[in-house]
Formats: C-alpha cells, structure tokens, sequence
C-alpha cells in the first residue's frame, strides 16, 4: 500500500467516524427509557418497546462499526494497518477500499 493510498483511507475513515459520532450523538431520543405510560399516536407500548429494541440494536452496530473504524486508525499510527491478522501477508488494497476496518486479507476471511 503506498503512502498515497493509505492517506486517502485515512481520509475515509475519519470521515465515516465524524458521521457515526454525529449519529450516535442525535439518535439518543429513540433509546431512552420508555415511560410506562407513553402512547405515541396509535403505538402501543409494546411497538415503542420493539422500536426501541431496534434502534438499540442499529445503536450497537454503529457502536461496533466505530470501535471497529478507531482501531484501524489505531493501526495506521503505529504501521501495522494492512496487514492480515492470520497470515502477515499485505491486505489487498481494493479489499481494505471496500472494508477500511478489515483486519484478514481475503484469503483468510471466514
Ligand atoms: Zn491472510
């Protein structure tokens, strides 16, 4: 991977980190506690507590996702970004364009 090309996925992933906190920061109104009396319009109690199971759940992936994206960033600084975790051998760079926070080259992916 050249200095280029890691540089431009570094761009990548900051931005998508910047838009994941900026959701993680506004999305805080679907997953607060649901009052025993709420009645939104026709939903009952149980649909705003299946809403809010989803949106808890969309919450944990993007949670994940950014845990995901630090990382790599992690790796970036310290020179090891890019290379797989099983075999040592460089990740492909179309791969990584796809999967910026892919830590096994394709060969070695499940
Ligand atoms: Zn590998």
């Amino acid at each position: 991977m050249t200095p280029e090309e890691l540089a431009s996925i570094t761009k990548v992933i900051s931005s998508r980190i910047g838009e994941l906190t900026s959701i993680l920061e506004t999305e805080t109104e679907d997953t607060k506690p649901i009052e025993p009396d709420v009645s939104i319009g026709r939903l009952s109690r149980l649909d705003s507590m299946q809403m809010q199971q989803m949106a808890l759940e969309q919450k944990r992936r993007q949670e994940a996702e950014l845990q995901k994206l630090a990382d790599a960033l992690k790796r970036i600084d310290d020179g090891s970004y890019g290379t797989c975790m099983m075999c040592r051998q460089p990740i492909a760079t179309a791969r990584l364009n796809a999967q910026p926070d892919a830590i096994l080259c394709i060969h070695c992916a499940p």
